[in-house]
């Protein structure tokens, strides 16, 4: 491989790994694990107090990449997930629980602080000795042989550039790749909180006029709350006392848990749907929030991400093992088909389900009460609903069925 540098430091590898969030370095992990020279060049993650109700094909693959037992203290079992009706609209949806019992799993996966599953990948990206840049790269291009990144010590050479550089991704600017995007007057507000009462492994989302309220089980009697409302009023409440915001966030969950009180820490996200025109280009695939955007309604987004990371790490594998070209265009292309009908497909029922709460057209939210009556009431119907939310029968990566790439 032609090497290009511009200062002392000369750094080549098979693939790049461009991110350092769970998506790439869940990526890397996996190819490194199947042999394949990998570098990750990502800057140090910054505070994230959000957490990630990872589903059960995603815990699996994190305990095959033997990254699970890091996590495990850290994360609590998701048991059943209620959804509620909280608008107080004329036609208004039954209050539907799915049990993970009843499609014989005992959890349908497990919440947990993203600061520990990324500590966790981390030290098991260390432990595997993956070469890491610890900076983010200023730009990227891609020629007919390979990728060169620029970091701060000259220039890194690859096959392949694996982009996890999230929503605002500079690789897939490098591969000419377009996104359609929607921006919705919503913002979420995050934070974790700690409550008087027990969850019981409940995740209740309670949907209201201006998008859900989400309390998802942590360890002990804590939970995480996602509370998506208008801008004006994500910010309002952001800049709340602890006490005033925790006797706020008591009163909308109907006083769920008892007395409750925040800790340190609050995020607030604008939200959006987005998806790129397509997944790879030009040497460089697409992974996680580079390649897709899903506003968090049932915790859809980081799950998809990792069905990316399992699907590119599977194809460049098996080239890698051929002895074949791991950018070459068939093994792009074979990624893209792979992985376009799993993330659109969730993208049009997150954003169907969206735009149903925030409408006052009648017909529309008596469409979405009767989807739930329905689920509510058809056994098989819910179950094979809640069968697809978990592992998507179309998409399961080997890593999801608990074989390595
Ligand atoms: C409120 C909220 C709640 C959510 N809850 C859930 C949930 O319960 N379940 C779920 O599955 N999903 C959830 N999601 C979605 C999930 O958080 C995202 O899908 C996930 O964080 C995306 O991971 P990623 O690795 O793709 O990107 P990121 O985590 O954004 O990581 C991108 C990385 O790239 C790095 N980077 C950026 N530019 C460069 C560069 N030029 N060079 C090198 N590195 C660069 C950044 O520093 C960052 O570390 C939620 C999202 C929100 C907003």
């Amino acid at each position: 491989m032609p090497l290009v540098s511009r200062g002392s430091e000369h750094m080549t590898a098979d693939v790049a790994v461009i991110g350092g969030g769970p998506a790439g370095l869940v990526a890397a992990i996996a190819l490194a694990a199947a042999g394949v020279d990998t570098l990750i060049v990502a800057p140090q993650p910054q505070d994230d107090q959000r957490t990630t109700a990872l589903l059960a094909g995603s815990v699996t693959a994190l305990s095959t990449l033997g990254v699970w037992q890091a996590c495990l203290p850290h994360a609590a079992p998701l048991t059943t997930l209620r959804i509620v009706d909280d608008t107080r609209r004329l036609l208004r949806a039954p209050e539907v629980s799915f049990a993970a019992a009843e499609i014989g799993l005992d959890a349908f996966g497990y919440n947990i602080e993203n600061r520990h599953l990324l500590a966790a990948l981390a030290a098991h990206a260390a432990k595997l000795k993956i070469a890491r840049v610890n900076a983010a790269t200023a730009a990227i291009a891609s020629d007919a042989a390979g990728v060169t990144i620029e970091i701060p010590e000259g220039a890194a050479r690859a096959r392949l550039a694996i982009g996890a550089d999230g929503q605002r991704s500079i690789c897939r600017a490098a591969a000419g790749i377009g996104t359609s995007r929607h921006t919705y007057p919503q913002t979420a507000l995050t934070l974790n909180l700690a409550h008087d009462r027990p969850h019981h492994g409940t995740a209740t989302e309670l949907h209201t006029e201006t998008g859900p309220f989400t309390l998802v089980p942590l360890p002990g009697r804590r939970s995480s709350l996602v509370c998506v409302v208008e801008p004006e009023r994500a910010a309002a409440l952001a800049a709340m006392r602890d006490d005033e915001l925790a006797a706020e966030i008591e009163r909308r969950a109907h006083s769920l848990f008892g007395k409750m009180s925040v800790e340190p820490g609050r995020g607030v996200f604008p939200l959006a749907v987005e998806t790129a025109h397509s997944f790879a280009r030009a040497r460089i695939a697409l992974v996680g929030e580079a390649a897709h955007v899903v506003p968090p309604i049932g915790a859809q987004g980081l799950n998809l991400g990792l069905r990316d990371a399992a699907t590119v790490a599977e194809l460049v594998a098996e080239a890698h093992r051929n002895g074949g070209d791991v950018g070459a265009r068939n093994v792009l292309a074979r990624y893209d088909v792979q992985r376009r009908a799993d993330a659109m497909s969730r993208r049009i029922a997150v954003d169907a389900l969206n735009r149903s709460l925030l409408t006052d057209f009648l017909p529309v939210q008596g469409l979405r009460g009767l989807s739930l009556l329905l689920v509510d009431r058809i056994g098989p119907l819910r179950r094979a609903l809640m069968r697809e939310g978990v592992a998507p029968a179309a998409s399961q990566p080997r890593l999801m069925r608990g074989e390595m790439v």
